[in-house]
């Protein structure tokens, strides 16, 4: 197992929409526990394939830490079927440092996929778990939180993040 860098924003990749995994086979399963350890290691609830620069529809999750129902999965082509409700939830994303911003989601939402033994699986799930998923799942389609806030809040961080760049390099 091995702990994996994390693309931040605008790395290119993150901008991409991921590729559907063909076959669940061995790559697949490594790149679940190298996603898995990562996720943990940096204390998150989530991580899509392309935030470790693979562009394939993989995501891992362990909302436990917030819902103690909840444990660890991996989903692989995963597909919202149906949603209900709204919902709106402050978050943040390992990918975009300093970002904490209320995002509207679908309260809960039916996701369909493959699990790490090739089955085909249906989920349910609502609060966390749907938020979660909802986030992981613009991943997939290249879609970042800064994509769902407003264009001042985006703006605004942009030029926050050049500000300390530049001040990196001068330091
Ligand atoms: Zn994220």
């Amino acid at each position: 197992m091995a702990v994996l860098e994390i693309l931040k924003y605008p790395h290119p990749v993150l901008k991409k929409r991921c590729e559907p995994v063909e076959h669940v086979d061995e790559a697949i399963r490594k790149l679940v526990q190298d996603m898995r350890e990562t996720m943990y290691r940096a204390n998150g609830i989530g991580l899509a394939a392309c935030q470790v620069g693979v562009s394939c529809r993989v995501l891992v999750m362990d909302v436990g830490a917030v819902d103690p129902a909840q444990k660890f999965f991996a989903l692989i082509n995963p597909e919202i079927v149906a949603e209900e409700g709204e919902i709106d939830y402050e978050e943040g994303c390992l990918s975009v440092p300093d970002c904490n911003e209320k995002i509207r989601r679908w309260e809960k939402i039916r996701v369909r996929g493959i699990s790490l033994d090739g089955e085909a699986v249906e989920l349910a799930g609502e609060g966390i778990l749907a938020i979660a998923l909802q986030h992981e799942i613009d991943h997939l389609n290249g879609i970042l939180i800064l994509d769902r806030i407003s264009r001042l809040k985006r703006e605004i961080y942009r030029k926050r993040l050049k500000k300390e760049r530049e001040k990196g390099e001068r330091d």
